[in-house]
């Protein structure tokens, strides 16, 4: 078995990471359990908010967070997790927590109260979370993948089949892309999801994977790189060339996806770049196809592959049957409710720069969202455009894979169409 029971950790030392905790709050049962934390009245200048959880104030005394009812009086956007939760479905769930992450309600929603701009403002710490409080996660699965419903009705099934995308991108969609990555977030069955763990358990599955990229074979073979074991410039070249993930992200921070930046954070690689896997971003595994240009269906084709290969990889390797953790509704189990399904998002990277110009990211983004895509900047989200947006898929949860390429296809080909006529 390669689950481990919930064990507290220590919080890393100035001299390991650039960020370092060193306040550090006695735990408050039952709110907090996982990593370490400083809340933000206790936040001093060694405290990294890029980096370290930070957990606000009335959280960390498993207290309904007044900061939430100004957000709720002031009219502003509320994140999903804003507009779901009440006083009511604090109480209700404060003194509960799940056997695997130990995760709590004041857990859940911290990023969400922290950071009022987020869009969902929750996260998961395992599969039981989703069940055990669904006041909180139902509403904000079913607002966040519109048309789906979690009264039983409905389950989420899985397609990755190449030959049913039946549509291509034009070729003046084709002339104007720069490349194409389709990525899918997978988590192990038998560990509890990212923000409830430390160091510890990060590592034990990065040394997991490490096995498993092994076993791999042709075009999918590799080398496994951990970020603790490159140097500054080998990460940021990979991450400039969009290859890795950079970290540094505070609503994530307020989630606890970085912790103990960078240990047990890794890539992998296969030796054209063109199969990677990131190890322990967010989730346990994102599982990513990308190359130049817009062949859409050479990228699913070696994703689908790629998955595969790492799933009988993991079972080979631990003897487990369950490898990635999902639930018949709920499809494949992430940290964040948006990637719930298929956890799946197939963008492109294409060069409109009149659109940029005219309409700007605000309007596009609008524009894409009416064809149930989204539009990240140059870099990934919450990035600038600088040159390039990024269009996806937004929905994941109740739709096949194959369907969901087939949204990003339409939009990018009248992205492309307007690009033109502009
Ligand atoms: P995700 O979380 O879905 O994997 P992010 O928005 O965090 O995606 O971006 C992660 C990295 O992947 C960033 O460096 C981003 O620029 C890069 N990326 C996303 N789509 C593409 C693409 N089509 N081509 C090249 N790089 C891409
Ligand atoms: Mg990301």
């Amino acid at each position: 078995m390669w689950f481990i029971s919930c064990a507290f950790v220590t919080s890393r030392t100035s001299s390991e990471s650039p960020a370092a905790v060193t306040t550090v709050v006695p735990q408050a049962e039952p709110a907090m359990s996982g990593p370490n934390y400083v809340t933000q009245s206790t936040a001093g200048s060694d405290t990294d908010p890029f980096f370290d959880l930070i957990l606000n104030d009335d959280l960390a005394n498993n207290a309904w967070p007044t900061k939430l009812t100004e957000y709720k009086n002031s009219g502003d956007k509320l994140s999903l997790m804003g507009q779901a939760m009440t006083p009511e479905i604090f109480d209700k769930y404060k003194d509960k927590k799940t056997k695997s992450a130990g995760w709590t309600i004041a857990r859940a929603i911290n990023t969400g109260t922290c950071y009022p701009t987020s869009f969902v403002g929750c996260h998961a710490g395992d599969l039981e979370s989703y069940h055990l409080y669904s006041d909180l996660y139902t509403p904000v699965i079913e607002n966040y993948h519109v048309g789906y419903k979690l009264d039983g009705s409905m389950k989420h099934i899985t397609d990755m089949d190449v030959s049913k995308i039946e549509i291509d991108l034009t070729p003046e969609a084709k002339s104007k892309i720069i490349s194409t990555r389709i990525r899918v977030a997978r988590n192990l069955a038998f560990f509890p999801l990212n923000p409830g763990n430390g160091r510890e358990r990060r590592e034990e599955i990065a040394s997991l994977l490490q096995k498993v990229f092994d076993t791999l074979e042709g075009d999918l073979a590799g080398t496994m790189y951990l970020h603790t074991s490159m140097t500054a410039e080998q990460t940021q070249q990979l991450v400039d060339d969009h290859f890795l993930f950079r970290g540094k992200d505070k609503m994530q921070a307020a989630s606890g996806y970085h912790v103990q930046w960078p240990h047990g954070r890794g890539i992998f690689h296969s030796h054209s770049k063109e199969f990677l896997c990131w190890i322990n971003e967010g989730d346990h595994i994102r599982i990513i196809s990308m190359e130049k240009g817009g062949d859409v269906k050479r990228v699913f084709e070696r994703l689908s592959r790629g998955i595969k290969a790492i799933e009988d990889g993991v079972r080979k390797v631990t003897g487990e049957a369950d490898i990635f953790m999902s639930d018949p509704v709920l499809g494949m189990v992430t940290c964040c409710p948006s990637n719930l399904g298929t956890a799946m998002r197939g963008s492109v990277h294409i060069l409109v720069p009149k659109l940029i110009a005219s309409l700007g990211f605000d309007k596009l983004d609008e524009i894409a969202r009416t064809m149930n895509c989204q539009v990240r900047g140059s870099s990934g989200e919450h990035s600038e455009v600088v040159d390039r947006i990024d269009i996806s898929n937004w929905r994941r949860l109740g739709f096949k894979e194959c369907d969901l390429i087939q949204d990003m296809i339409r939009c990018v080909n009248k992205m492309a169409e307007m690009e033109d006529n502009a």
